[in-house]
């Protein structure tokens, strides 16, 4: 045998293994989804690469997972015919976490841990190849890249600080490629080890990867045989005791045997009709796909046709992404050439920013598979497929909004009420599309929202303009002097109290051909002006006016008689063209 050589853990890993074989007991059972899901992975690059170097394949059989399973000694083993692991390649990613799921991971514990929550965490990140040792004592990886003309052999133990490698000399476990994983199961895990158990699981788990699963499993070769009924029963079934001997024809097992059965829909959930894909199912392939905890909020399944084709299946997540995540780069959207995953790195150059929360799949026909980033910026296919994805965003979200339950669409605007925001900022082409999903406070629903078409509806016959302003809160926006005369008119005035909003609707400028109408700026027309009275009012006060602006000077632009007032005797307001009061409030907290 090749000599073992004994490496230690990065840190980290030492910290991870360590919760894992001590504080990690509920939901064991997703190491099958991480160790299937590292198989597919390695699958993917290697049929990825496969375009361009097809030599790689080296006539090496097809592109699979087998798992199998010895009951009696509790032994799983994982083999993938994928890209497998230089021995470099096996100290960088089976020794070191390098990936952020595994990171993140960590850190959210550490955060759980300090607010009490459960451990509940590792359904929802995994903890990817380490969670073998959920069910192991040891666990065995012998892989052969196609970078290197020898395997090895990976060992690591549950309570181990180190691992080993070593060359694989055994003739009778080399592979061709790929890697093959071992799983030395716990004492009281050995349970997963049933066929039928494994089985289960990944129904449960992997029902989604594009690769055949196989599991090898027992089978009986039944024969049918004649055997004469026992006159016993058939006098129990109530018949004649006289009537002759019947024969009756039964099967039995005569001969067992063992026999790969694929266990997986290898059909891409996409590629479906989807009349025939339920909402589980959709659901079921999100949670999968993304590593999700959570069902989406809505979903979208489409086919376009014509100049560019391209299938997708789109999401809308039921939590907001946290701040981390937010600047993070956000792997929301795997792209696919042909059935052949590329990358899920381009969300950028198929969505615009502000909707990057969006989650899904895109596959198309007519891109290289040799697409890069670069491809992808240059392309016309690309700069089609972003508009219809946008737009099918939009509809989908439109969906949530008309939804019966309500609620939905409260959940949607809180999580990504400002994405939307920004929309109206960065995407002037689909302002048409956004503004029917804003919702805003106003003077008549100071608790529950209301869209601009709720406002535009509740318009009085006489009124022009929709009238808004902007403030820190609902409170001191009702109680502005500006909003008293609307008040008294029945007319309703948006009350935008986020920072963003009033860039929003300064950006959207109309809506149904209602222009917005900031209440806090001068020449605010309410459609009642009387020449007559105005001139009575200016003969009175207007040497009082100039007064004013006398003593005030340049802190005042001008003084002027208004009618907009009912009970205060004065107000406050912004020039036609300046910045509101609002703005310039936010415009000095920036400058802090
Ligand atoms: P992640 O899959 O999120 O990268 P994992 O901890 O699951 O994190 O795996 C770490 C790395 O180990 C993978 O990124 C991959 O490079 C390598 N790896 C794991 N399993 C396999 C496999 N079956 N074949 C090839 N490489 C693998
Ligand atoms: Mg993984």
């Amino acid at each position: 045998d090749a000599p073992a050589e004994k490496y230690e853990y990065q840190a980290e890993v030492s910290r991870l293994m360590d919760l894992i074989v001590h504080s990690l007991y509920s939901n064991k059972e997703v190491f099958l989804r991480e160790l299937i899901s590292n198989a597919s992975d390695a699958l993917d690059k290697l049929r990825f690469l496969s375009v361009t170097q097809p030599e790689l394949l080296g006539g090496a059989g097809e592109l699979d997972i087998r798992v199998q399973s010895d009951k009696d000694n509790g032994i799983i083993t994982i083999t993938d015919s994928g890209i497998g692991m230089t021995r470099q390649e096996l100290v960088d990613c089976l020794g070191t976490i390098a990936q952020s799921g595994t990171a993140k991971f960590l850190k959210s514990m550490k955060e759980s841990k300090d607010s009490g929550s459960d451990n509940n965490l590792i359904g929802q990140f995994g903890v990817g190849f380490y969670s073998a040792f959920l069910v192991s004592d040891r666990v065995v990886v012998s892989t052969k890249s196609p970078k290197s003309d020898k395997q090895y052999v990976w060992e690591g133990e549950a309570n181990a600080g180190s691992y080993t490698i070593r060359e694989e000399t055994d003739s009778e476990k080399l592979i061709p490629r790929g890697t093959r994983l071992t799983l030395y199961l716990k004492h009281d895990d050995k349970g997963f080890a049933h066929p039928e158990k494994i089985q289960k699981l990944l129904k449960n788990y992997s029902q989604f990867v594009s690769f055949p699963i196989y599991t090898w499993e027992e089978k009986g070769l039944t024969k049918e045989v004649e055997v004469e009924d026992d006159p016993a029963d058939a006098k129990k079934d109530g018949e004649d005791d006289t009537a002759e001997k019947k024969k009756k024809k039964i099967k039995t097992i005569v001969e067992k045997y063992w026999e790969w059965e694929l266990t997986n829909e290898t059909k891409p959930l996409w590629l479906r009709n989807p009349k025939e894909v339920t909402t589980e199912e959709y659901n079921a392939f999100y949670k999968n796909t993304f590593n999700e905890y959570l069902e989406p909020l809505a979903s979208t399944h489409f086919t376009t046709e014509g100049e560019v084709e391209f299938r997708s299946v789109l999401y809308v997540p039921a939590v907001a992404p946290t701040n981390e995540q937010m600047f993070a780069k956000t792997k929301n959207i795997r792209l696919y050439v042909k059935r052949v995953f590329i990358s899920d790195d381009f969300d950028g150059e198929l969505f615009p920013k502000y909707l990057s929360f969006v989650k899904g799949v895109v596959d198309s026909n007519d891109l290289p598979l040799n697409v890069s980033r670069e491809i992808l910026q240059e392309s016309r296919i690309v700069r089609i497929m972003r508009k219809r994805l946008v737009r099918k965003a939009f509809d989908m979200i439109l969906g949530i909004s008309l939804s019966e339950n309500k609620e939905d669409y409260d959940k949607f605007w809180d999580n990504f009420g400002k994405n939307i925001k920004l929309g109206c900022l960065e995407d002037r082409e689909n302002h048409k599309r956004i503004a029917p999903l804003l919702r805003f406070f106003s003077s008549q629903a100071e608790e529950d929202m209301i869209s601009l078409d709720e406002y535009v509806e509740n318009m009085k016959p006489e009124q022009k303009d929709i009238y808004y302003i902007a403030s820190d809160n609902v409170t001191s926006a009702k109680n502005a002097p500006f909003v008293e005369r609307l008040v008294e008119k029945d007319f309703e005035v948006l009350f935008l109290v986020d920072p963003i909003d009033e860039v929003a609707i300064q950006n959207l400028k109309s809506y149904k051909e209602k222009n917005f109408v900031d209440i806090s700026k001068e020449d605010l027309d309410l459609g009642d002006k009387n020449e007559e009275k105005e001139k009575e009012f200016q003969q009175e006060f207007g040497k009082t006016c100039d007064w004013i602006k006398k003593r005030l000077g340049d802190k005042v632009a001008s003084v002027q008689i208004s009618n907009r007032l009912s009970s205060s005797p004065c107000v406050l307001a912004a020039g036609k063209f300046g910045w509101s009061a609002n703005m310039e409030r936010l415009m000095k907290a920036q400058q802090m």
